[in-house]
């Protein structure tokens, strides 16, 4: 975006100006070389936190001890950090403690992959110590310096590694690829947040097919903490995922778990040991659960059932289940392979059909309300009333009783005569 560029030019100038070094750095440079859109403008100076707060209006201490400053400018934030090295790594994950350095060359050195050690100087020069031009170019991922030390010194590094091989479609150096398998085992002292946060990065991206065949080849998710995730799957099912791929991640992930043969309370489960948000968890677990419902209800070759029957039981599960849910089931049952369809096309084209068919979702949309039925009854409330809603809501949904209020009072009367 011109505007981001332009403010943040503003701001590396104004380091310059007072006689600091300043340089774009890391996602930003390596970004605009490959040509993909540019999100945060991260900035590096040999200006210390406190300096970064003397020149500016705006800025919050965002990470100030270790040395990164947000600066607001014209309503764009912008992350400055001071050119600093990690101090000793200890439990294979990046320390609490930065030491302030005076070279860029050494700030450099502690990035992760030579893509992500390039600095880039207004006037248009590079700093690129370590070749990540040429390995962009190439579409290579390389660790900075040994890739054995590096990754035992963050083992989340290696599932950075996985994730820019899948969203950038790059190959992964010999030398790095080996040194993952080497220091794979560390991968248990990760937070599984963080791991789950790359991983929603492969999934978002163009070819999670290629990250997950990355971390099958790798094994390194049987060393995270809780295994399984995605590494138990049947393959020819994920192939699914091309089909999805500008759906929601939420979608994504109850086609890996389909694929994985989980039910949807061992998924329940085993997204929240994974921190996945209770909204995403439920959005997940809601698919497989309608899964479940409707495999048990409509049965295909029940020759007893009438086509009206078993479109009055697919309306019910679609009430229970809300339309968004049946929406994404239809859409992950359409990715399966043909063997392993469970509804052949024509039943889900069917079931598309009969939802959309549906003119309400809800007892809310009811022209009736619960108290007006109680009224009509002149009974207390009480369990009937709640079995009475749902059947007038069924019938409504199903297109039997129209959703108007004296046709749901003469159906109440209908219902009171046939229960006697
Ligand atoms: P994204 O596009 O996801 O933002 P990014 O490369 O900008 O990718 P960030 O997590 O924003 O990733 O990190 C910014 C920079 O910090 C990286 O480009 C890299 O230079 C450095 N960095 C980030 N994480 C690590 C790490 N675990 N080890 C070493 N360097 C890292
Ligand atoms: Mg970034």
């Amino acid at each position: 975006e011109a505007g981001m560029a332009e403010q943040s030019e503003n701001l590396l100038r104004t380091l310059l100006g007072q006689g600091f070094e300043g340089y774009w750095v890391g996602g930003c440079v390596r970004d605009e070389l490959i040509g993909r859109a540019v999100h945060d403008m991260d900035m590096t100076t040999s200006a210390l936190p406190e300096e970064i707060v003397g020149l500016f209006k705006h800025t919050i201490p965002t990470g100030i001890q270790h040395g990164t400053i947000t600066v607001m400018l014209q309503g764009y934030a912008f992350e400055v950090t001071t050119y600093r090295v990690e101090s000793t790594y200890e439990n294979h994950r990046r320390p609490d403690e930065v030491t302030f350095v005076k070279e860029i060359s050494e700030d450099l050195k502690r990035r992760d992959f030579t893509m992500n050690a390039i600095a880039r100087a207004v006037d248009g020069t590079y700093i690129d110590p370590f070749g990540g031009r040429q390995d962009t170019e190439k579409g290579i991922i390389r660790c900075v310096g040994n890739p054995l030390e590096r990754f035992n010194e963050d083992a989340l590094r290696m599932v950075r590694c996985v994730r820019f091989a899948s969203v950038f479609g790059y190959s992964i150096a010999k030398d790095t690829w080996k040194g993952l398998l080497s220091q794979r085992a560390n991968l248990q002292f990760i937070a599984l947040e963080r791991i789950r946060v790359e991983l929603e990065k492969v999934m978002s991206g163009n070819n999670p097919i290629r990250g997950l065949g990355l971390l099958r080849r790798s094994q390194l998710l049987d060393f995270a903490k809780v295994p399984v995730l995605c590494t138990r799957f049947d393959s020819d099912i994920i192939m699914g995922l091309n089909d999805v791929m500008h759906e929601p991640n939420s979608l994504k992930w109850a086609l890996l778990l389909y694929a994985g043969g989980f039910s949807s309370d061992e998924a329940g489960q085993l997204l929240r040991k994974w921190t996945f948000s209770n909204q995403d968890k439920d959005e997940i677990c809601n698919i497989l659960r309608l899964d479940e419902q409707v495999k048990q209800v409509i049965r295909i070759q029940d020759s007893e059932i009438s086509t009206e029957e078993r479109r009055l039981l697919w309306i019910r599960v679609v009430l229970d289940r809300g339309r968004s849910t049946t929406l994404n089931w239809l859409k992950l049952q359409r990715t399966l392979p043909e063997h392993r369809q469970v509804f052949p096309l024509q039943w889900l084209d069917l079931f598309a059909r009969w939802e959309h068919q549906m003119c309400i979702h809800h007892l809310k949309e009811l022209n009736i309300s619960g108290r007006e039925v109680m009224q009509i009854n002149n009974i207390a409330a009480g369990s009937w009333l709640g079995e009475l809603l749902h059947q007038l809501l069924l019938s409504v949904a199903a297109g039997i009783v129209a959703n108007d209020k004296n046709c749901l009072i003469e159906e109440i009367k209908r219902v009171n005569i046939n229960h006697g």
